[in-house]
């Protein structure tokens, strides 16, 4: 996370965790599917963007670190995308197909915790221009503690998103950290944390996933934890014959 605490707009040091490298069964599995699911997702954006309204579309709430982007003040083994602050910023591989698959299909709005003018920087130089419902950043964030642990935790409460017209049933989030929304888990579809592996495939799987999410009548009720092997499943499902 970036810019999380206290509300101050200035980048702090980016926060590191292992995450499913290069070469594990899951990856292997991600570059086979890879070229039948952007084409499932591509051909998914000309239907919807011809039969559906504005209003009709889902709500995709987007995480920016470690799920779209991957920020940090050390040098990779490649060159960063662009830089904010002392920030080196790696973008996410297919990001671009991603996120014009999902903006055909979706309204669209970005939460991170990180800062808010961090946020907008970032937001940017990866989005075009209008095409977002909303930025929130750690400002809209809320501090719970757990009673279990004792400590204290980051999470991104949807009900300030139905206060404001949206519905829950309706909502769908995208975010690498589970906790962060601890609860809301029957909006989240959980990705793998990206930390520059340029052999990442996680976006044009998610993209395929997420269209099929787009006519359930409640995304919370849809069982989101195996959505890669769903995804496989359709990718492997003959297409009918006309
Ligand atoms: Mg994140």
């Amino acid at each position: 996370m970036r810019g999380d605490t206290g509300g101050s707009e200035l980048p702090t040091p980016a926060h590191l965790t292992p995450g499913v490298r290069a070469g594990s069964p899951v990856r292997q599995c991600a570059s086979a599917l890879e070229r039948a699911t952007v084409e499932y997702a591509l051909l998914a954006v000309s239907f919807f963007d011809t039969h559906m309204t504005s209003k009709t579309r889902k709500l995709l709430v987007l995480d920016l670190d470690e799920t779209l982007i991957h920020a940090t003040e050390n040098t990779l083994d490649h060159e960063e995308d662009f830089r904010v602050g002392p920030y080196r910023v790696h973008l996410r591989p297919h990001l671009p197909e991603f996120l014009a698959s999902v903006l055909a299909q979706f309204r669209v709005g970005v939460w991170t915790a990180s800062g808010e003018s961090y946020a907008a920087q970032v937001v940017e130089r990866i989005f075009p221009g209008g095409t977002l419902e909303f930025v929130w950043s750690s400002k809209r964030c809320t501090t719970t503690r757990n009673w279990t642990t004792g400590e204290y935790q980051t999470i991104k409460n949807l009900q300030k998103l139905k206060s404001r017209g949206y519905s829950l049933e309706s909502i769908i989030a995208v975010d690498d950290t589970p906790a962060k929304y601890a609860r809301s888990y029957g909006n989240l579809v959980t990705v793998r944390e990206f930390v520059g592996d340029r052999s990442d495939a996680e976006l044009p799987l998610l993209a395929a996933y997420l269209t099929h999410l787009v006519d359930v009548p409640n995304v919370r009720s849809v069982e989101k934890r195996n959505w890669r092997e769903h995804v496989q499943r359709l990718a492997n499902t003959p297409a009918p014959k006309d």
